[in-house]
């Protein structure tokens, strides 16, 4: 730890002082072992050379971590407005590098807030957590890498293989884009309050090109068409889209392949043969 150290108050002084009861309906369940969050802010390295955005700073104990272990400038999006006295707090203890952005991550564009280079990193809110991973992609390029925690779950489905029962959309959308890899679990118990599940902490880096050219638009069609008969042969799942034969005629794939056989680059000649013959 740097000598010029700002003294900070225990998390658990923070939480009692400002009132931070952990509410369910934000996704709230506090990290406060300094331990664990530096472990966390670690993992995202190097810090220093980025802008970091963190979701959902909470009473801020992730993102203490993230500014003792070096980084420059944090820029923390908060949707509780009870946490943002804490934080203020916090950001009066690093004078010009860390800035609180009240409101919903859902409706905010992160790479609107800072230049680049940028990375996410970020304990995510559960109940938020995949659609806000869905709204990045678009702009995934727009990122360094991104430090995210998940429910095992989840990232479970984030690095699914073709063939595995977690293998579905959320894999197909994100490892298209990006590289996904597994860091570390975190235990119901680190918590307050503890979750039912456990958690992962999950760095996606964004790959320098899509595997393969297809818009995303549609490759979300084809996916939810597919996924949403997973058992069903492709030749049957994907009637919704048209005629389903010549598609996969199109894209060169097994009439009768189910869709957790198929690999995201043959998802990719499926989006491309739809956006054809819809041309
Ligand atoms: N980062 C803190 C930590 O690690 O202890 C808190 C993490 S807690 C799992 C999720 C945080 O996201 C809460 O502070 C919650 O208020 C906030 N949050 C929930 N929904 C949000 C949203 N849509 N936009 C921004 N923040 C949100």
């Amino acid at each position: 730890m740097a000598d010029d150290t700002p003294p900070l108050p225990p998390l658990r002084d923070v939480i009692r002082r400002h009132g931070l009861a952990a509410r369910k309906a934000l996704g709230q369940n506090f990290l406060l072992d300094l331990n664990l969050t530096r472990r966390i802010a670690r993992s995202a390295a190097p810090l220093s050379e980025c802008n970091v955005v963190e979701i959902g700073p909470g009473p801020g104990g992730l993102t203490r971590a993230l500014l003792l272990e070096g980084a420059h400038r944090v820029v923390a999006i908060e949707r509780d407005e009870r946490c943002l006295p804490a934080l203020a707090e916090l950001a009066t203890a690093f004078p010009g590098r860390l800035e609180i952005v009240p409101g919903d991550a859902l409706a905010i564009d992160p790479a609107d807030l800072v230049p680049a280079p940028r990375k996410i990193v970020a304990n995510l809110p559960y109940n938020v957590a995949t659609p806000l991973l869905i709204d990045w992609l678009p702009r995934i390029a727009d990122f360094v890498d991104f430090t995210l925690m998940f429910q095992k779950e989840v990232a479970g489905r984030l690095v699914a293989a073709p063939g595995s029962r977690d293998y579905g959309r959320l894999s197909v959308l994100t490892q298209w884009l990006a590289t996904v890899e597994r860091l570390f679990d975190i235990a119901p118990r680190a918590f307050v309050p503890p979750p039912k599940v456990t958690s992962t902490v999950v760095r996606l880096t964004p790959r320098p090109a899509p595997q393969a050219s297809c818009d995303q638009t549609v490759l979300e069609r084809v996916t939810a068409a597919a996924f949403g008969q997973r058992r069903k042969m492709l030749r049957q799942s994907l009637k919704s889209l048209g005629d389903a034969a010549a598609l996969l005629r199109i894209a060169n794939v097994e009439p009768t392949a189910r869709a957790e056989t198929l690999t995201v680059v043959e998802f990719c000649a499926l989006a491309r043969a739809l956006a054809a013959k819809a041309s």
